[in-house]
């Protein structure tokens, strides 16, 4: 399949501002040179704890910020190339928009409880004149709502009147509305409950294969990425830890934070007891990261050389990439295969 989505060196900084004249002290390094593919159809997955910079790759992603550097193209087109200089016109732009779209974690928070469901469903649609009245914007929205398993005449009604998981598939029928091609799915399913979380997921993967669809699927969650996602990327500190597709990810973890964060995740089978490793320390800040590999300070391999020189992120094995210096000691991986 064709490559969806290329990001290239990507790179978002915020700046830290202080004092009366706000003078930029220094920058919080969200995404701090990040590069992968996406293909047609596939389930890109994005792990990691909280402050990592998943979210913001995906906002940048869609535009919603600008990136500090680096390449993003999007179905054969260059939204932004800093390198070069090139970036995408802004009538070129919204009609990209319309490809990409998001689904956002808090199905409470992220529906407008002064709009009824029709409304928000339809919302894009009428932004974009791509209806010619109300009542084709009301047809339109019951249309949506059924293809999301929910019966269209709830178009009158209003957020407060449905439970987490019907609001959740309200947003999917929102960000369906425009026919997108991608969408960034952002803790889709973190806020709903636990007995329906499987049910959702269920939704999302029929709707993939039923419209073509591709997802950026973020998550904090390895158990989760596990049975959704083809291909999964493992994100600290605004880099890539790792990333290969799901199953050599998880069968052969080659990182020593993936491996950590993989120990931890309950095992299916309570006969296989593997020892929990606990990562010493906390979560450095973006702001002021370690030097060198930023997981030194919890890494129980890292050596002299893991404070000093960042290591490279390789492509170790075929399609299997890491960012670790000892990732074939520590793994004992034979380089003449
Ligand atoms: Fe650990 Fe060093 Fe590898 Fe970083 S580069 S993960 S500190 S062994």
């Amino acid at each position: 399949a064709e490559h969806l989505l290329e990001v290239e060196g990507l790179k978002k900084y915020f700046p830290i501002k202080e004092g009366v004249f706000s003078k930029t002290v220094g920058h919080v390094k969200a995404v701090d040179h990040v590069s992968f593919k996406i293909k047609q159809g596939e389930i890109f997955g994005l792990v990691g704890e909280s402050g990592c910079g998943k979210t913001t790759v995906g906002r940048t992603l869609l535009s919603l910020l600008e990136p500090t550097e680096g390449l993003v193209k999007f179905d054969q087109q260059i939204l932004y190339n800093t390198e070069t200089g090139e970036r995408i016109n802004k009538n070129d732009l919204r009609k990209l928009r319309k490809e990409m779209q998001i689904i956002f974690q808090d199905p409470y928070a992220s529906l407008d409880p002064r709009m009824n469901v029709g409304m928000i469903v339809s919302e894009g649609l009428r932004k974009h004149k791509l209806v010619k009245n109300k009542k084709e914007a009301i047809e339109k929205s019951k249309e949506l709502l059924e293809l999301c398993g929910l019966e269209g005449s709830n178009v009158r009604k209003y957020p407060h009147e449905f439970s987490g998981g019907q609001r959740q598939r309200i947003g999917v029928a929102r960000a369906l509305a425009l026919e997108p091609k991608f969408l960034v799915a952002d803790e889709p399913i973190a806020a709903l409950d636990v007995s329906i979380q499987a049910q959702m997921l269920k939704f999302m993967t029929d709707l993939k294969d039923r419209l073509g669809l591709t997802y950026l699927f973020i998550s904090h969650d390895l158990s989760v990425v596990r049975y959704f996602c083809d291909r999964v990327a493992v994100m600290y500190l605004g880099s890539f830890a790792e990333q290969a597709p799901t199953k050599k990810l998880f069968k052969k973890p080659l990182h020593p934070y993936t491996q950590s964060l993989l120990s931890a995740v309950p095992k299916s089978d309570p006969a296989v007891k593997k020892k929990r490793e606990i990562l010493k320390g906390d979560v450095p800040s973006p702001a002021d990261p370690p030097s060198g590999c930023k997981f030194h300070t919890r890494c129980k391999y890292a050596e002299d050389k893991c404070k000093i020189k960042i290591p490279v992120y390789r492509e170790i094995e075929p399609d299997h990439f890491v960012s670790c210096h000892l990732a074939e000691k520590i793994n004992q991986i034979n380089n003449h295969l």
